[in-house]
């Protein structure tokens, strides 16, 4: 298949397109760099850098081109920013998503798989592991956009005859991922403490997230490529509550338990607890994740240091 990328540069999207090549598809990769780097790119892969609010750009793409599936991850990711600038968020994460999505329909795309947000996605709820079902609760303008986006797709799903499937991700780590962010606190302490710096814990730590490990979320996405009947939302979790006290310690065992647990002030209106219940997965897609947290974090640490 020819298959387009968007956001092929950065952490999730370059594991995806490896795993893509490595299943003899032709990959194309469309990634303005702000968060993304040309050394994550499969040399196997076709690179067009480019910006997805340019819609010129975009529309050339699709004229060269022809994509039978979509896979768009570019986005603006920074949820923080996106509460500080919100018409930035939404340039980006809906009206660009938005053209994208009707380019791939007006084009012939048969399918377009979309990287969207459990973790942000549920608010915090009393029920969890949360599932697809519960009521959508976004407190930020990223997750309005993410959950504005799953809408749309099921708009086109039910319209058009482009299939389409957003996959609603618990937090994302593993090699590759940023640590330069405001997010992926896996990779901002590894990355302090192999740096020899002292990392600091926002709050009390008690804040809780559902930790899954990229090869999986790359496995889930290969799932959505691969089916031919399922379609819609899919949360994309372990079910599995960690706090952010327990990632630093665990890390900590790596570097034989030389730093201290020190807190910082929490971050004001940051969601408490989340988990994603993902048995829809598991049923339609024949998807679970099968990397333990220990594991994980352990495949990471190993990237980080080299
Ligand atoms: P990332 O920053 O590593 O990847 C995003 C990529 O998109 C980068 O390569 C960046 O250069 C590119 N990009 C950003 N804006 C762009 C634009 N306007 N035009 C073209 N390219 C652009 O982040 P990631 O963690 O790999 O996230 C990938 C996707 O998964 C995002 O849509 C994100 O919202 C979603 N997601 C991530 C997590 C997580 O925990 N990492 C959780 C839920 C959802």
């Amino acid at each position: 298949m020819n298959i387009l990328v968007t956001g092929g540069a950065g952490f999730i999207g370059s594991h995806l397109v490896d795993a893509l090549i490595e299943r003899g598809h032709s990959v194309f990769v469309y990634d303005n760099l702000s968060s993304g780097k040309t050394t994550n790119i499969n040399p196997q892969a076709t690179f067009i850098e480019g910006d997805i609010t340019h819609e010129e750009v975009l529309h050339k793409l699709f004229t060269d081109y022809t994509f039978d599936a979509v896979f768009h991850l570019a986005a603006q990711i920074n949820v923080r920013k996106s509460t500080e600038d919100p018409l930035f968020d939404a340039h980006t994460n809906i009206l660009a998503s938005l053209n994208l999505i009707n380019m791939a329909s007006k084009k012939g795309v048969q399918k377009i798989i979309f990287s969207s947000t459990g973790g942000v996605m549920y608010g915090d709820t009393s029920i969890r592991p949360t599932p697809e079902t519960h009521n959508e609760n976004p407190l930020s303008p990223y997750g309005i956009a993410k959950l504005t986006i799953d809408k749309y797709l099921a708009f086109y799903r039910e319209a058009t005859p482009l299939k389409t499937i957003s996959l609603r991700y618990g937090n994302v780590y593993g090699p590759r991922q940023n640590p330069h962010g405001e997010a992926g606190v896996v990779a901002i302490f590894l990355n302090k403490m192999l740096g020899e710096e002292q990392p600091t814990i926002n709050g009390d730590g008690m804040q809780s997230r559902d930790y899954i490990f990229v090869g999986d979320v790359v496995r889930a996405n290969i799932a959505a490529l691969e089916t031919e009947s399922a379609s819609g939302i899919y949360n994309i979790g372990t079910g599995k509550e960690t706090t952010v006290n327990e990632i630093f310690s665990l890390l900590n065992d790596f570097f034989d338990n030389s730093f201290q647990e020190i807190h910082a002030p929490s971050i004001p209106g940051e969601q408490k607890m989340s988990s994603l219940d993902s048995a829809r997965a598991q049923d339609e897609l024949t998807w679970q994740p099968t990397v333990s947290l220990r594991d994980g974090l352990k495949q990471t640490f190993e990237w980080f240091k080299k």
